[in-house]
């Protein structure tokens, strides 16, 4: 029986997410956190409640965290949405307004793959050589195509940067006019993944200006990415449409406190991105000292470099017990490696000096 002959011709092209578990000592490859943003001890007695309820649904409404999350942010609960994770927003995004999507490329590979599962059209427009947005490019590809979604990943996953935050508003402010002149809906949605560790302050505050804003975060990065908790924030009534689409208790009783609880401990979580932040820098210092690298500014938790014989260096360091991510397909000539402890990033180095070393002679 050939299954793929039933399968929807969008599907059957697709190739899936891969989130290989490759065996390793140091895992640097998949922009988590070292640091568990959970403090069993503090949080103890909030959790073991959650225990005794666990016969029950969730609420639907993951109510008590949006609550937190509303205090955390200054925003209000209405203006929030909780997802499991933020792949799963991405996806209610697109199956409650549809296409076409458009998305600079490279990106967050999931807007591309998301948007094909539920069979839409996807629009990529190439970042510029410093990996901005190529303003003209996005301006013309909106004004043609009139997408209803554009995703902006600032910081980007993979590049690291910032986009102009100028340049982004351009976007968005252009959309909303389409809006307001011909009734044409584009949302701008900003995945915010790895704000916490850029020195921008993102576009929260913008949130009041323009209708078609949607931010999107995510516990994930900053020591939570076992809890699948991601959230968007956005006007009231877009929260309400893609509430329609959310499934009932997509997000579970201990996720749910987990992430409350955690974001009520705002000074462990501050901390651990500080030391992040300031390891990120000493690596990025370490690798720009290191011959025939070269590694991006990035604002994110993670550095992406360009070297020679990446699929080589890649290997070889895998085979020494360290994991990076080879960006092969999406920025050829990379490699990515995320901030892991002072230990980690000690070992990685140690471990990348000697493959090249070795690749030399
Ligand atoms: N957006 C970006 C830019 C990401 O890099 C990732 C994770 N790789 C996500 C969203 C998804 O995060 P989550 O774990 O919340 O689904």
């Amino acid at each position: 029986m050939n299954i793929k002959k039933f399968v929807r011709p969008n599907i059957r092209s697709l190739k899936a997410y891969e989130a290989k578990e490759i065996p390793c000592k140091i895992k640097l490859d998949a922009n988590e956190s070292p640091y568990s943003a959970f403090r069993v001890q503090r949080s103890a007695f909030n959790v073991g409640k959650i225990f005794h309820s666990l016969n029950r649904y969730p609420d639907p409404e993951a109510k008590a965290l949006k609550k937190i999350i509303s205090k955390y942010f200054g925003v209000r609960s209405e203006n929030i949405l909780q997802g499991n994770g933020s792949d799963e927003l991405i996806y209610y995004l697109i199956t409650t307004f549809g296409g076409p999507v458009l998305y600079p490329v490279p990106t967050f590979s999931m807007y591309g793959i998301i948007a094909q599962a539920v069979g839409e059209k996807t629009i990529e427009i190439p970042l510029d050589e410093e990996f901005d947005l190529d303003l003209e490019k996005v301006i013309k590809a909106t004004k043609r195509y009139r997408p209803k979604l554009i995703f902006l990943s600032s910081p980007n996953n993979p590049t690291g940067n910032c986009y102009s935050s100028e340049k982004m508003l351009r976007i968005i402010d252009l959309t909303s006019s389409l809006i307001a002149r011909y009734s044409l809906l584009s949302l701008v949605v900003v995945d915010e993944a790895y704000q916490p560790f850029s020195s921008e302050t993102g576009f929260l505050p913008f949130l009041k200006d323009y209708k078609n804003l949607v931010i999107m975060r995510t516990l994930s990065k900053i020591g939570l990415a076992g809890l699948r908790a991601g959230f968007l924030i956005a006007d009231e009534e877009i929260i309400k449409e893609v509430n329609k689409v959310r499934l009932p208790f997509n997000v579970n009783s201990l996720s749910q406190t987990i992430a409350g609880e955690a974001l009520k401990d705002r000074k462990t979580l501050q901390s651990r991105i500080k030391s992040i932040i300031s390891e990120r820098e000493k690596l990025f210092n370490e690798l720009s000292e290191i011959e025939g690298i070269k590694p991006y500014p990035s604002e994110a938790n993670f550095i992406l470099f360009r070297i020679k014989n990446p699929d080589r260096i890649y290997q070889a360091l895998l085979k020494k017990g360290v994991l990076i991510r080879n960006m092969k397909g999406a920025v050829d000539g990379c490699l990515r490696v995320t901030v892991g402890t002072p230990e980690e990033n000690r070992i990685f180095l140690s471990a990348l000096k000697k493959v090249i070393s070795i690749e030399k002679s």
